[in-house]
């Protein structure tokens, strides 16, 4: 996986965890997401109810899982955690559902990817707080209900496009995920400087906070290898130029952007005369995966103004051309 990418990566594992805001005062930005939360977590606090079911959708790193651990501690419940492909069977849900107690929340991360008959047992889980299960087989099967704690649903996904209707329907609270800017990224990063205990300065932060593409972790991860270079050839601490030099060595350049997105644009401007070109011909030319295309990278370069998606395909904006010094014609 590219160092740029928004997916997790095995290196992310060890201060993920610890750069974890805990609570809603420290989650940077997202500013209507953590307002609209804001006023229903204290509505049901003040109900002493569970807080309704919460899809939270967007590209990966920018902050699901976070906000969801974020959201159980402000419910003073306890968060636990799965995904979609984890959960292989009926019966492995509802073992995780009757472990629930009231106010806990259950984490589904990529919900999209469950299966049919486990999305099933979700629906009545959702709507009633209830598990229906089937005894015996044959004519003399029936059914019965058992009662579930009063939890709350948290689904992580990155389209909520990629959701059936019926699951879609049962979420309360849907909340999308933005990229971050630069400034928002700045904060994160001098944020986990701190936590770290590496000495940055504004400049140094936001070098690397401008080529993180609008991502937290990857933010993160970029200042945990400009740490190393500063450490091996500077004096450990994080200036402009530290920054500069470190992210120059992982061909990264000023924007965030690497050899695969060169490459990516460069083919449709090259090979397609600038588009429109469709996802699936562009992953078969860049040797990426078409999902990975449009919900990983593409994000990012439709935020930068260097594509546009149009109904026939993909286009190259002007201002890409101009950033890989390629003459622009009408
Ligand atoms: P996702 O679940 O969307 O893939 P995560 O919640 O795992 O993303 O976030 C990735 C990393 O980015 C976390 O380690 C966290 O420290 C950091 N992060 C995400 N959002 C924020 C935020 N709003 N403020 C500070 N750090 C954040």
């Amino acid at each position: 996986k590219r160092i740029i990418t928004n997916e997790i990566r095995q290196e992310d594992i060890d201060i993920e965890g610890s750069l974890r805001p805990q609570s809603l005062e420290d989650y940077i930005g997202q500013d209507k997401v953590k307002e609209r939360l804001r006023i229903y977590i204290e509505a049901a606090l003040i109900r002493k109810e569970a807080l309704d079911h919460v899809l939270l959708y967007g590209p990966p790193g920018l902050g699901k899982t976070t906000l969801s651990n974020i959201i159980a501690n402000e419910m003073r419940g306890n968060i636990r955690i799965t995904s979609g492909p984890a959960i292989e069977r009926p019966g492995d849900l509802a073992a995780i559902l009757t472990n629930l107690s009231e106010k806990d929340v259950l984490f589904i991360d990529e919900i999209h990817r469950l299966n049919r008959t486990v999305e099933e047992i979700l629906y009545p889980a959702m709507e009633d707080y209830a598990l229906d299960i089937i005894i015996g087989k044959g004519p003399s099967a029936r059914s019965i209900r058992l009662d579930l704690p009063k939890f709350t649903l948290i689904g992580a996904t990155t389209r909520a496009g990629l959701l059936t209707s019926p699951l879609r329907d049962r979420f309360g609270v849907i909340c999308k995920l933005e990229l971050y800017s630069n400034q928002q990224l700045t904060r994160i990063v001098n944020r986990s400087a701190k936590l770290l205990g590496v000495y940055i300065d504004e400049e140094g932060a936001l070098e690397i906070a401008s080529r993180s593409r609008g991502t937290p972790r990857v933010a993160n991860r970029l200042l945990k290898r400009v740490r190393d270079y500063a450490q091996v050839r500077a004096d450990g601490r994080i200036t402009k130029n530290v920054a500069m030099e470190a992210l120059k060595l992982m061909e990264i350049d000023f924007l965030g952007l690497d050899q695969v997105d060169r490459k990516m644009i460069t083919t449709i401007i090259e090979n397609f005369g600038g588009g429109p070109v469709g996802v699936d011909t562009l992953a078969a030319s860049t040797g990426e995966e078409k999902n990975t295309i449009e919900d990983v990278y593409e994000p990012y370069l439709l935020q930068l103004g260097f594509i546009n998606r149009t109904p026939r395909g993909r286009v190259v904006m002007e201002k890409a051309y101009r950033h890989y010094h390629i003459p622009f014609n009408e």
